[in-house]
């Protein structure tokens, strides 16, 4: 076998023992998908178990530990050294089992991102997942793919690939299908190949796939791979630095520690470990951990909402987002397209089963020309249509009057075409006329033609742009000049359309003359206007209710959209969208930099949009501080997508290069989810914000108990173990489960967080620091209480150790809500919760009572009283809790 650019079509399929319209059989691409494996670059699978676990144990807190454990069994203090190392293994068994089930989480994820291609097989066209691509398939491509593997072209129309990812060229290069000569030629000039990784912008193509996977051009660069991005969030990059200076301040603090307990004649032996123990209590080491599951679980749960996270920034980002431009067709209204009437010139038919094109003949070429300009396809089911909505309804409309598109395809064939792009916003093809006879409509466009050319171009798209290139009018049969009268006429009937919130597409043809075949740029011009079909595309009801639901929560909706402003505006009216205004492409084009600011502000519908628009838009708004999510399903879309802070792809109509660009994939395409998807970020932040506060609170409580206890002369108010235990496994259960907790009532009533603000803002750092304080303070009072009336040092040791505990286990219950009082209705709201408390508390109270834990943990067992008075020192808590969310309620009642 040869290089397949260097074989002609018929050698490469037979090489490839493949058919182009029939394909493989579904059996041979079994058997071939088991020679050659899946079409994978790399694996999409994660860390594995044994990955998580190394990484666990390689944690400098866990090797400072096992020094500890190490230190103590050479001391002959084997209790200690085993304590220390179950407490060990419970975390990092903890760790690990969070750790997994976020990168079960995912790799799942990941999973579902592989995108479908199209192919041929057993004859008929199908849409598989890129995985299960062979060498011999037929690929069928178009605008928006993402070429799946390496193949060589059977055919094209048009076909335009940027392949930038493999030879650096940005320029997108024109394919064919003819052989090349030599197998010397350059990857960028292999005309009639498609590789792996790059994109298809322009046009359609075939292909035989003749390499899969690493066998690829790009899987021979392989590190050049453009997978899901693991990189760390913006939080947790915070946290973790947060994380390093609290290291830094907890190894001071040990010196001082050391110092202290040194100077009160405490020994060698006890000062190493508490100091150990102190270094454990003053960083948060269980945080990031957390972070992470508590976002990679987030994404999960959007993932249940029908929203795909692509990257885990966006689970945090999403809570802050204050702008969402949307897309309007198929997002914010069903993309259900219906004819609902067809304006020629001087007459009007409202669509309905009477109509017929029997009745009219420019009717007919009216109908003929949008059934054949036209890429979508009858399905088996009755009044099914493959592809594009807007040609969808064209072809039924046809169908309905008697039209068959199937046999109009056949009789007149396309030979030549200009694919749809949404700067033009029109599409146009070629027909040839040499098999068409005279009689029926077909034959009417052959008297029109009048022996004029053997072609026939029929063009649709916007009204607007289409009457700018059309010269002619057809008027009962004869071809008349499109004056000026007649323009302003056409344009009234659109408007009039338009205003309804009609989506209205114009219709025209010419016939080709000499070489014009050839020159596809010579189309669209000096075309004769046909007439108008105008159709309908209801809104979602769930949009109408998200758009109401953003307005709630001080989030601007704003409509994008290709289509005519007058049709945008009915439609941003029907949404609830704050319609005072529209503005078109055209005018962005001409604004200076300060209109723009000055107009954007207040103005939330933007029509006949392109691409480049959208990329202006989220700059614009952007430079005004909003935090901007943008919808985008075209080729063009890409780079407003990457440049915007959440980029939201389409997972139904969008492409392939959308996704690949996209932050999170929307799978039912639809508008309620995006906002759905932010009352989940705002959730997911919220509780991040919990159990920093918790986590942080009882890290200050700790420190403030060791750092003040010896001052009272308590030298050690806590045993190493103790605080280990309560570092370790207290914080670590509620922690968790705090990212289980359901959204606050009213999320979606507040305004956004200011993206500017860090997890610690509105007085959460002060609030950590004072609840600490009190934390520290009201175990320390406890033990002080008891250690003054001369108690054994076990038993006030023991009130220290369970007053702190039971403190932090109110506390857990105090944080989850921000303003309501613990005592709501919510309380039973998160189960997971109420258990880790529960199982805490249980725990605690048989490190107090089992004789054999006493002994492990230097614990006493209390007497009623005096679990009592510990009891009564977390109600402390609990009360200046309440009276704090009291205050705060008060505060913004006024
Ligand atoms: P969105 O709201 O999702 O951005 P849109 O449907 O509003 O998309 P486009 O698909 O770019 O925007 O369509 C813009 C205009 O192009 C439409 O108003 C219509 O006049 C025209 N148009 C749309 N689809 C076709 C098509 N298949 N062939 C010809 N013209 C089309």
């Amino acid at each position: 076998m040869g290089e397949p650019h260097v074989l002609s079509v018929e050698e490469v399929l037979h090489d490839h023992d493949t058919l182009p319209e029939r394909g493989l059989s579904s059996a041979e691409a079994e058997r071939r998908l088991g020679e050659y494996g899946p079409n994978e670059l790399v694996e999409r699978g994660g860390k594995k178990a044994w990955q998580i676990v190394l990484a666990q144990v390689r944690d400098v807190m866990i090797l400072i530990l096992l020094a500890a454990v190490l230190v103590s069994l050479a001391l002959g203090e084997y209790g200690d050294g085993v304590v220390i190392f179950v407490i060990v293994v419970l975390n990092t068994a903890l760790g690990f089992w969070q750790e997994f089930k976020a990168e079960k989480a995912m790799a799942a994820l990941k999973q579902m991102a592989v995108p479908l291609v199209r192919v041929r097989r057993d004859g008929a066209e199908r849409q598989i997942s890129a995985k299960g691509l062979v060498p011999g398939d037929i690929l069928l491509l178009e605008a928006g793919n993402v070429v799946p593997a390496d193949g060589r072209l059977i055919a094209v129309a048009n076909l335009k690939v940027q392949e930038a990812a493999l030879t650096g060229e940005s320029e997108a290069v024109e394919k064919e299908t003819g052989r090349l000569e030599g197998d010397a030629v350059p990857l960028g000039d292999r005309r009639n190949m498609v590789y792996t990784g790059t994109v298809v912008t322009y046009g359609r193509g075939e292909a035989v796939v003749t390499a899969t996977a690493m066998a690829t051009e790009l899987g021979a660069i392989a590190s050049m791979l453009q997978d899901l991005d693991d990189g760390q969030t913006p939080l947790q990059r915070r946290l973790a630095r947060l994380g390093r200076s609290l290291a830094m301040a907890a190894v001071a603090l040990i010196f001082v520690v050391a110092a202290m307990m040194y100077g009160q004649g405490v020994s060698v032996r006890e000062t190493f470990m508490t100091a150990i123990s102190m270094a454990v209590a003053a960083i948060p080491e269980g945080l990031p951990a957390v972070v992470t599951i508590s976002l990679a679980l987030g994404a999960q749960q959007m993932l249940r909402k029908k929203a795909l996270i692509r990257r885990l920034h966006a689970v945090e980002t999403l809570g802050g987002v204050t702008v969402i431009c949307s897309d309007k067709t198929g997002t914010l209204t069903k993309n259900r397209m219906t004819v609902t009437e067809m304006v020629l010139p001087r007459r009007r038919y409202v669509w309905d089963r009477a109509v017929t094109v029997g009745q009219d003949d420019d009717l007919g070429l009216l109908l003929l020309t949008g059934a054949l300009c036209n890429d979508a396809v009858v399905g088996a089911e009755e009044g099914a249509v493959l592809g594009d909505p807007t040609e969808g309804a064209l072809v039924l409309a046809a169908l309905k009057a008697g039209l068959d598109p199937g046999e109009l395809k056949s009789r007149m064939p396309r030979v030549g075409e200009l694919p749809f792009d949404s700067e033009r916003k029109r599409m146009s093809t070629v027909h040839a006329l040499s098999s068409v006879g005279p009689g029926g409509i077909v034959g009417r466009v052959l008297s029109l033609a009048g022996g004029r050319g053997r072609h026939v171009v029929l063009t649709k798209g916007a009204v607007d742009g289409l009457i700018e290139v059309c010269s002619g009018l057809l008027l009962n049969g004869a071809v008349e000049p499109l004056t000026e009268a007649e323009k302003k006429g056409i344009a009234a009937e659109n408007v009039a359309m338009a205003e309804k919130g009609l989506r209205v597409l114009g219709m025209a043809c010419r016939f080709l003359e000499g070489d014009e075949l050839d020159r596809p740029g010579s189309y669209e011009r000096d075309l004769v206007f046909l007439g108008m079909a105008a159709m309908i595309d209801p809104v979602r009801p769930e949009a109408v209710e998200a758009v109401g639901l953003c307005r709630q929560a001080g989030i601007r909706p704003v409509m994008i959209t290709g289509d005519h402003p007058l049709t945008a505006l009915a439609i941003a009216r029907e949404l609830g969208l704050s319609a005072t205004g529209v503005l078109t492409g055209a005018d962005l084009d001409g604004m200076s930099p300060e209109e723009l600011k000055e107009r954007i502000r207040d103005v939330s519908v933007f029509a006949r949009v392109s691409p480049r628009n959208k990329m202006t838009l989220v700059e614009v708004l952007q430079g005004q501080g909003e935090i901007v999510a943008m919808t985008g399903d075209g080729v063009n879309d890409a780079p407003a997508l990457k440049a915007a802070d959440i980029g939201v792809a389409m997972g139904i109509t969008g492409t392939d290069v959308t996704k690949e660009s996209s932050d999170m994939i929307l799978l039912d395409d639809n508008f309620a989810t995006i906002v759905a998807s932010v009352k989940e970020g705002r959730r997911i932040y919220d509780n991040i914000r919990k159990f920093v506060r918790y986590i942080l609170t009882g890290n200050t409580g700790e420190i403030v108990v060791m750092l003040v206890g010896p001052l009272l002369g308590m030298a050690l108010p806590l045993l190493p173990i103790q605080i280990l235990w309560i570092n370790l496994m207290t914080d670590g259960l509620p922690a968790v489960a705090l990212s289980y907790e359901k959204a606050e009532r009213g999320v979606m009533s507040r305004r956004p967080q200011d993206p500017q603000e860090g997890v610690f803002a509105r007085g959460l750092g002060w609030q950590i620091l004072l609840m600490g304080f009190v934390i520290g303070g009201v175990s320390l009072g406890v033990g002080y209480r008891c250690w003054s009336e001369e108690a054994a040092s076990k038993v006030w040791q023991t009130m220290i150790f369970t007053t702190l505990t039971f403190c932090q286990m109110a506390y857990a219950l105090c944080v989850r809500e921000e303003e309501r009082s613990l005592f709501s209705p919510s309380f039973a709201s998160n189960p997971v919760l109420l258990l880790a408390v529960a199982v805490t508390l249980g725990l605690q109270l048989s490190l107090v009572y089992v004789p054999f834990l006493n002994a492990l943990f230097r614990t006493a067992p209390l007497g009623a009283g005096e679990l009592g008075l510990c009891v009564a020192g977390a109600m402390t808590v609990v009360a200046l809790s309440e009276g704090r969310k009291l205050l705060s309620r008060r505060r913004n009642l006024r």
